[in-house]
């Protein structure tokens, strides 16, 4: 079995009490079995407020948000009062593992980092040199031939996408061409209302979407982006993170139509940032991959709705 990483998976660091958006913000916060055991065993005044503090449902337990929407055990310096009481290895799975997502083959599992970390958006978009995984862990593997020729047309998508003989927009016309796909082009108003009609973690994802169903060609129009890289960066992570379970729910076309419309919508809000305020640097860009990420990679119902409405 081997296990395979992004090459700048190494580098990722949590920005703890400096991040705007922490992902102990705006979700429910599941506890895995061993830790509820544990949690349960805690004495003393701690172990009052992580029992008091624990929901179930049917067969989940979880810490629920407070009225602010926040983890209760986030203190108001941005960290983690469990890790500052009993430690960093003592929080909840979910916790120890964000934002890392995981796919998984027969014998091999790929280990990504998710954009909806404000962290890990700026990591990803800023990076200069093409993205390569790297083999962490093991040295040797059996695929069944169906995921064998899965990597290597994966390989072969990367490839195209990494091209940079052709503007981005040109490598995504080739990538649909290799796979045989017709491109759906949605104007971005039909974007907008896609988006619009989705579950919502955010309203404030409303107001930006708004404009975009209003938005004239003046307003999406870019002149050749100087964040060209990092929109490579961006369609290199989402072929990454949503083709391999096409090799389980055979929906490859769906999740490639998802990849061309979320770069789509990323572009069309990142092009009306810059026509509105005048720029768009990687900060502006990573903020709007952050909520797109969190708004729908982080929403199953979201993505399976996308990848049927597209297909
Ligand atoms: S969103 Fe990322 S940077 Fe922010 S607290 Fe969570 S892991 Fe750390």
């Amino acid at each position: 079995m081997k296990t395979f990483v992004p090459d700048y998976y190494n580098d990722f660091k949590c920005l703890a009490g400096d991040c705007k958006h922490s992902c102990c913000i705006g979700w429910e916060i599941d506890i895995d079995a061993d830790t509820l055991e544990y949690y349960n065993s805690v004495e003393g005044d701690f172990g009052k407020r992580l029992k008091n503090n624990i929901s179930h449902n049917e067969d989940t337990a979880f810490f629920a948000m407070d009225s602010c929407g926040r983890c209760p055990f986030l203190n108001e310096k941005g960290l983690c009062d469990i890790m500052l009481n009993l430690g960093f290895d003592k929080v909840s799975q979910i916790c120890d593992d964000h934002p890392r997502f995981r796919n998984f083959y027969s014998d091999r599992t790929e280990i990504g980092l998710g954009m909806s970390c404000e962290a890990v958006a700026v990591q990803i978009l800023s990076k200069q040199d093409k993205m390569q995984l790297v083999c962490i862990d093991g040295d040797e593997e059996l695929l069944w031939p169906e995921e064998e020729d899965f990597l290597d047309f994966r390989a072969d998508v990367f490839d195209i996408l990494q091209n940079r003989h052709m503007s981005v927009q040109d490598r995504i016309e080739k990538m649909l061409d290799y796979c045989n796909i017709e491109s759906i082009n949605l104007t971005a108003q039909k974007q907008a209302q896609l988006f619009l009609s989705l579950e919502r973690l955010d309203p404030v994802r409303d107001k930006l979407l708004a404009e975009l169903s209003q938005a004239t060609e003046k307003d999406l129009y870019m002149q050749d982006s100087k964040l060209e890289t990092a929109f490579e960066q961006l369609a290199v992570y989402f072929v990454f993170r949503h083709l391999t379970e096409s090799l389980d729910d055979d929906r490859l076309a769906g999740r490639l139509q998802f990849v061309v419309w979320a770069l789509g919508v990323v572009y069309n809000l990142c092009a009306l940032h810059y026509n509105r305020t005048g720029r768009l640097t990687i900060d502006d860009m990573a903020e709007i991959c952050r909520m797109f990420s969190a708004e729908i990679e982080y929403s199953p119902d979201n993505m399976n709705t996308l990848f049927d409405t597209l297909e």
